[in-house]
């Protein structure tokens, strides 16, 4: 019988400080062991099976390494800072300081904890939409934050403003977005933002968005909160090279933020990892100079690769709910008759041989994910096709 969630397998009692006792190895982490295991194709973890733009990954080590660019990075003055102010620059239209308001971190994964551990105080309450991505949480644990969990409900995964007013108070110290959103694909609307802006400088409380998929924007345009009226300067930008440039093991992410801001982010960094690898700031910077079009060609590569999958789950049975952005679809797995997105995914695995992330994990109570599952598209287009073959085995 196969157990999905186990976590690490110790002999003795796991040492482990209580701000992470609760968590488990993340579910990523733990799906593609078992694709690898079942020998299972694995439309789980976002990450591609293929390669980044050969002209990104020239020769054995980047050029910068021979070039004797080895030594700790600078925080400020980096040949990064500079190319991710420009980018945000023509994003955004907002003209900032590379030296005093850009932070390079290891992946945006880092730019989170940064953010988090810099700004946040111990019992500060943040609010977050579920479902949510993992990481929020155990860093927030981390922080020794409240959690304030907002749902966003199925089929369009829409703000519900209500609540949300109902949510702030004086004790929020922050608001967590994701846009476009991991795992629905949810995008948020000039509206929405417009809501959670108004609230954020009526309570006097911080914005923290996570945008890592904002190229992979297919039904929308891409909003960032920071570029409304008055939101720059409550505002950390966090974004990464990771999903846009399909070269997700580079690990270079960033947050961008007012001065004031940054000067806690980095502090956080400066304890953590204090500089982030030199010389793949180089060719992180290589990679933020190349021409808009690459990015009008993924966008297209990916629209592909979607509607083969969409079509191929359609095909199978599955609910699919539409997805604006990310390469991420979650489907409404019920109609098969099983009781948990877990067990759902323990049968795909065994009996079909593909892996899906079961939406439970992203929720503070499991119960709200329980019906429905994620797939990834950033695969090649003949390992999506294989999702057309769910059919009969589902079916069978
Ligand atoms: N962001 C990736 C996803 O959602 C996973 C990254 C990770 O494994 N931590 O699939």
């Amino acid at each position: 019988m196969l157990r999905l969630l186990p976590t690490v397998k110790i002999a003795m009692t796991p040492k482990i400080a209580k701000r992470l006792e609760n968590f488990k190895t993340t579910i990523f982490t733990q799906m593609s062991s078992l694709a690898l295991k079942h020998g299972a194709i694995n439309l789980g973890q976002g990450f591609p099976n293929f390669d980044g733009p050969a002209g990104l990954r020239q020769g054995g080590g980047h050029p910068a390494i021979r070039e004797g660019k080895n030594q700790y990075a600078r925080a400020t003055a980096s040949l990064l800072n500079a190319a991710i102010a420009a980018r945000f620059q023509k994003d955004t239209g907002l003209t900032i300081d590379p030296e005093t308001e850009v932070t390079v971190t290891s992946g945006c994964t880092e730019a989170i904890a940064a953010t988090m551990l810099g700004l946040v105080n111990l019992g500060d309450e943040i609010i977050v939409f579920a479902p949510f991505y993992d990481s929020y949480q155990a860093t927030l644990s981390m922080a020794g934050a409240r959690v304030r969990s907002i749902t966003l409900r199925p089929p369009d995964f829409a703000v519900p403003i209500a609540e949300l007013r109902a949510a702030f108070s004086e004790k929020t110290r922050a608001i967590l977005l994701n846009t476009p959103h991991n795992p629905t694909g949810k995008m948020l609307t000039m509206a929405e933002l417009q809501e959670i802006a108004a609230l954020c400088v009526e309570y006097d409380s911080l914005a923290f968005c996570d945008e890592v998929y904002d190229k992979l924007a297919f039904e929308a345009e891409h909003i960032s909160l920071a570029s409304l009226p008055g939101m720059f300067e409550r505002t950390v930008t966090m974004n990464s090279l990771g999903k846009t440039f399909s070269l997700t093991g580079w690990k270079i992410g960033w947050a961008i933020a007012p001065a004031t801001l940054t000067w806690g982010v980095r502090q956080a960094h400066a304890f953590l990892t204090f500089a982030t690898s030199t010389p793949m700031q180089h060719a992180a910077a290589a990679a933020l100079s190349t021409p808009d079009g690459y990015y009008e060609e993924l966008r297209r590569d990916y629209a592909v690769k979607k509607e083969i999958l969409v079509e191929g789950l359609r095909a199978a049975g599955f609910v699919v709910y539409p997805s604006s952005g990310t390469y991420f679809v979650v489907a409404d797995h019920t109609p098969f008759g099983f009781d948990s997105d877990v067990a759902f995914c323990e049968y795909l695995i065994q009996e079909v041989g593909v892996v899906a992330i079961p939406t439970s994990v992203f929720y503070l109570d499991p119960e709200e994910g329980k019906s429905m599952v994620r797939f990834t598209f950033c695969k090649d287009e003949g390992t999506l096709r294989e999702a057309e073959f769910l059919r009969d085995d589902l079916f069978g």
